[in-house]
């Protein structure tokens, strides 16, 4: 409701139009209607006009328009011609308005539908890689009419125990990621300290990748997060783990700064070959990964968008930063505090 024209007293005349509006809706016509309160010749508020006309939309009636005038002239039901054309207007932008939603509601289903159709895809695709491993080599080794000798049993029960380690992962991944979706994944916050978290990290690394030259760069000690250390370490476990995967033998960088009072940044930068430009913004999405890219590393895209998720939980940001032929640099921002400096 919009009461225009009239500076004072504007609650009561809506008020009036209100009364109007309701036949206006219960007759589904016009209403012409005159009211009189008083002795209008020294006021003429006393003395009122009403023109209600119906809003329609598609054959439904979403509304009324009320016109009101105070001490006349009275509406002629022969000359409203410009109030319906006004009421016709305004029930089309209703109309499009509604079509607007429709539109968007249905593309969000969708949107949905396909990334719900993608998700099977990619989950019975990523679930059936391992699988196929530990069944082909398990069935292998049971093999009656041939005998396995040492090293090559060792092999194979390597295999079979990777294969199962990335099965577990990949679930865990899936887990994390609809938990998180859903806002269901509990972080348990404590004090961390940024510059030994971040020691912590590289020898992770180094003694899952042997051969990873990675270089920490600490020039602010003593920050401190109130942060999850478990879901902190996988946020750079993954970063790490793609920098191994996508650039290979490249050197990685991480880096500790203080950005101001209360923000601390970390970066992790390669060399390797960069992201382009195009894929950049989708890289934090759900199942999102670049596409053509050498078909033998494998993944599900859902790394980056679990590592959002939890950086956002921590009250921080991440964003990536690429040029092709010459690296990726994650940027991380969290809040942080300067706690003792030990
Ligand atoms: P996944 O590794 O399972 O595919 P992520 O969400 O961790 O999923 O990464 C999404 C995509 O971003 C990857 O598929 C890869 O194409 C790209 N990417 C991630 N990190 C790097 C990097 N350091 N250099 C080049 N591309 C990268």
């Amino acid at each position: 409701a919009r009461v225009v024209g009239r500076g004072k007293a504007s609650e009561a005349d809506l008020e009036w139009g209100e009364a109007v509006a309701r036949e206006v809706i219960d007759s589904a016509g016009n209403v012409i209607r005159e009211e009189i309160d008083g002795d209008f010749t020294k006021n003429r508020m006393k003395l009122r006009y009403y023109l209600g006309l119906p809003l329609t939309v598609g054959g439904h009636q979403v509304g009324a328009l009320v016109f009101i005038r105070y001490g006349g002239p009275p509406f002629d039901p022969s000359n409203i011609r410009i109030p319906e054309f006004v009421a016709a207007h305004i029930a089309l932008l209703f109309e499009h308005r509604q079509l607007i939603e429709r539109l968007s509601s249905l593309e969000a289903e969708r949107r949905l539908e396909n990334l719900q159709d993608d998700f099977v895809a990619t989950v019975s695709h990523e679930l059936r890689t391992p699988l196929g491993f530990i069944k082909g080599y398990a069935t292998t080794l049971l093999r009656e009419d041939t005998t396995w000798d040492e090293s090559t049993r060792k092999e194979f029960l390597t295999i079979i125990d990777e294969e199962a380690d990335r099965l577990q992962e990949l679930i865990d991944n899936l887990l994390d990621s609809s938990r998180l979706q859903s806002g269901t994944l509990k972080m348990e916050f404590q004090p961390i300290r940024l510059d030994t978290m971040l020691k912590d990290v590289v020898l992770r690394a180094k003694s899952f990748y042997e051969n990873l030259a990675i270089e920490l760069d600490l020039q602010a000690t003593g920050l401190q997060i109130q942060g999850d250390p478990t879901r902190m370490a996988q946020v750079f476990d993954n970063l790490l783990s793609n920098a191994v995967k996508y650039a290979p033998g490249s050197k990685v960088f991480l880096k500790l700064t203080q950005e101001d009072e209360h923000r601390a940044h970390i970066s992790v930068k390669d060399n390797g070959p960069g992201i382009p430009s195009n894929h950049l913004k989708h890289l934090f999405t759900r199942f999102y990964r670049v596409p053509n890219r050498n078909s033998s590393v494998r993944g599900t895209g859902l790394g980056l968008f679990i590592c959002r998720r939890i950086i956002n939980a921590h009250g921080g940001e991440i964003n990536v930063e690429s040029t092709l032929g010459e690296g990726t640099t994650f940027h991380i921002y969290l809040p942080c505090e300067k706690g003792l400096s030990i």
